[in-house]
């Protein structure tokens, strides 16, 4: 008999060679139906291998990431299947699962591969999987392997890569293909299948090798979850963050200022202001001083501070001055400004912490392919801020710091968030620099300060940075996707590289312990994200123009410059809509610029001195005074 541990802690007998699907099965006959693959010691596994000695095993369903994993996977096997059966030339390469789906890269040969191909794929795909046939995964050598591969390159540079002995096939259906394994039990649990794109991609990702086709799909246990998945596929591209910037006036780029260089438009440079004296605010309230640094930097900075070495070869080269052999950088980076500012005065114990924060623009050369709207950028500000602190201090300091992220995150909508916690890796301790115990402190620090503040915490092994430990906010959006955001950061090694001291109580100098942050992360990618989780809908006091007057005729265009100046003097601010269009059209055009307020006046209007408010959304307030109006706002735009 062997012990099997399940993830509450219990521990089950079983003979040796049980598999997971009948672990599942001696649970209930419902757990069966839903297990789709397993977890046996860590190890992901088929649903039918055997198991010989005393192990945990995690049951896996399609409500489990790894259990989406194994459908999609056994999905890109059904994908691969249809292909070879339309195009019997066309050679397989690899087709792994991804977050959303799973794709195979094909060499289709002569042959094309096209949008108007991918509903026979579909449909060939749901005829096969109706036949419920069982993944088979089996020992195969790398002899027979070559063989079974013979004229397929790409096949055959994966085989020649692997141990003999380590060399296994899956066969479902007819048809069979080089696999390590991770199926769901058979191809009848999948339902529903959708082809999403064939783009381009090179083999082993290298441009120098023969391109490919990638053919990206997403399948599903039931019809309704695909609706549900297009339906937000839909919804993504209405918020996509280039289109609306677009529409909204947000934000622009140029060739001639160059890629990945964002032009903040009049609308969204207000918005970002708007966000940026929040978190000043915020940051003021916490003890924060703001400083301000160059743009650029002279080389020696960024060597000492290490980062001329991870950045230098490939990002923006050193400019030139007239002085023979003078560099300077733009810097990558401001924490090695800041360690220079915390340097213009010897500080004692007493002083710290030191709090430092900036707006601080960096530029960084991301590949051409890179670049995406605002969340890949080439010139980018972050709201950075670097502490300073005694080790003692650093439980404090950490704290404090996720507490402002979380007023961040709430203030701004992202109620839904993990973080994940960085540490090092504990049988590997020399490629991390700094003593043992400011190790564990830091760590310590961390876990007891997510723990007390009562955050979700994955724990990451291995994930830290050389230089120190971490914590990642996670949100996910109104969509469910997630986005990384704000960081904290202990490091150990910057202050030592700038030989950064504070007198201690016992009169000597040591060196202080420094955080990084960023809630946001930056403002473009904020912005950016913000955009995608609100669809443009901001809450008030972020909306860059609250109200727009919307006067009926030439009439009233006088009574509407009157209630403009009202609000202004209130330091609300509008527009005025005086071009001579139909209401309707004029409503239809704020609708389109997500205005939240929109206030019709006409005759009725002038002569009682109210205004008729219709709020985006279709919403009808009716009729109010300027003043009801006005209070109706101010405490709208109160709530932060
Ligand atoms: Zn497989
Ligand atoms: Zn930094």
């Amino acid at each position: 008999m062997i012990n099997i541990t399940l993830p509450d802690g219990s521990i089950r007998q079983y003979e040796s060679g049980i598999t997971p699907m009948g672990i599942a099965l001696s649970i209930s006959e419902g757990l069966a139906r839903n297990v789709i693959s397993a977890l046996v010691n860590g190890e992901q596994v088929e649903t039918t291998t055997p198991i010989t000695t005393d192990a945990t095993v995690q049951l896996l369903t399609w409500n489990d990431d790894l259990g989406k994993k194994a459908f999609w996977h056994s999905s890109a096997h059904l994908l691969a299947q249809a292909i070879v059966e339309f195009y019997p030339n066309a050679k397989l390469t690899i087709g792994p699962a991804i977050e959303n789906g799973f794709y195979y890269d094909v060499d289709f040969g002569e042959e094309s591969f096209q949008e108007k191909d991918f509903e026979k794929i579909e449909k060939r795909m749901l005829e096969n999987a109706r036949k419920n046939s069982e993944f088979k995964l089996y020992p195969v050598s790398k002899a027979d392997a070559l063989k079974e591969y013979a004229g397929n390159e790409y096949k055959t540079e994966l085989i020649e890569n692997l141990e003999d002995g380590a060399i296994t096939f899956c066969s479902h259906d007819n048809f069979t293909d080089l696999c390590r394994g991770g199926h769901i039990p058979s191809t009848g649990i999948v339902k529903a299948v959708k082809i999403l794109n064939a783009a381009g991609a090179y083999w082993r990702g290298d441009e120098k090798n023969k391109q490919l086709v990638r053919v990206y799909g997403i399948s599903f246990p039931k019809q309704k979850d695909l609706t549900e998945y297009l339906n937000l596929l839909e919804e993504a591209k209405k918020r996509d963050h280039r289109k609306l910037g677009k529409e909204l006036g947000f934000f622009t780029f140029s060739e001639k200022v160059g890629q990945g260089l964002p032009l903040w438009l009049p609308k969204g440079a207000a918005l970002r202001k708007k966000l940026e004296n929040f978190l000043m605010k915020a940051q003021q309230k916490a003890g924060y001083e703001m400083v301000i640094s160059p743009h650029i930097g002279h080389k020696d900075l960024y060597v000492t501070s290490g980062h001329y070495a991870k950045y230098g070869a490939d990002s923006f080269q050193p400019i030139h001055t007239p002085n023979e052999g003078e560099e300077f950088l733009l810097k990558p980076m401001n924490c090695p400004h800041h360690c220079e500012i915390y340097k213009a005065e010897q500080w004692s114990y007493r002083d710290l912490p030191k709090r430092y924060a900036e707006f601080g623009t960096v530029y960084r050369y991301e590949q051409s392919g890179e670049l995406h709207g605002l969340t890949r950028v080439r010139g980018f500000t972050q709201d950075d801020a670097h502490l300073f602190c005694t080790p003692d201090q650093l439980l404090e300091e950490f704290k404090n710091v996720i507490d402002l992220v979380l007023y961040v995150f709430s203030s701004l909508g992202f109620e839904d968030f993990v973080t994940q916690v960085s540490l090092r890796d504990p049988d590997n301790k020399e490629k991390y620099i700094g003593s043992d115990e400011n190790w564990e402190k830091a760590e310590n620090a961390i876990m007891q300060a997510a723990e007390e503040k009562g955050l979700k915490t994955v724990v990451e092994y291995g994930e830290a940075a050389f230089y120190g430990p971490k914590l990642d906010f996670m949100v996910k959006d109104a969509l469910g996707r997630k986005w990384q955001l704000g960081t904290i950061q202990v490091d150990y090694n910057l202050p030592e590289r700038f030989e950064l001291s504070y007198i201690g109580a016992d009169n000597q100098a040591h060196t202080p312990v420094m955080i990084h942050r960023a809630p946001f992360g930056s403002m473009e990618r904020f912005v950016a994200i913000l955009l995608e989780h609100t669809a443009g809908n901001f809450p008030l006091w972020l909306t860059p123009d609250v109200f727009i007057i919307l006067p009926i005729s030439e009439k009233y265009q006088e009574y509407g410059e009157k209630l403009s100046k009202f609000l202004e003097n209130s330091d609300i601010r509008g527009l005025i809509d005086n071009r001579n269009e139909k209401t309707g059209k004029k409503i239809r055009n704020a609708e389109m610029k997500k205005i939240p307020y929109m206030l019709i006046v006409g005759e009725k209007e002038a002569e009682n001195g109210t205004v008729s408010v219709r709020k985006h959304g279709g919403e009808d307030l009716g009729e109010m005074t300027m003043e009801e109006l006005k209070e109706r706002i101010i405490k709208e735009l109160e709530v932060n």
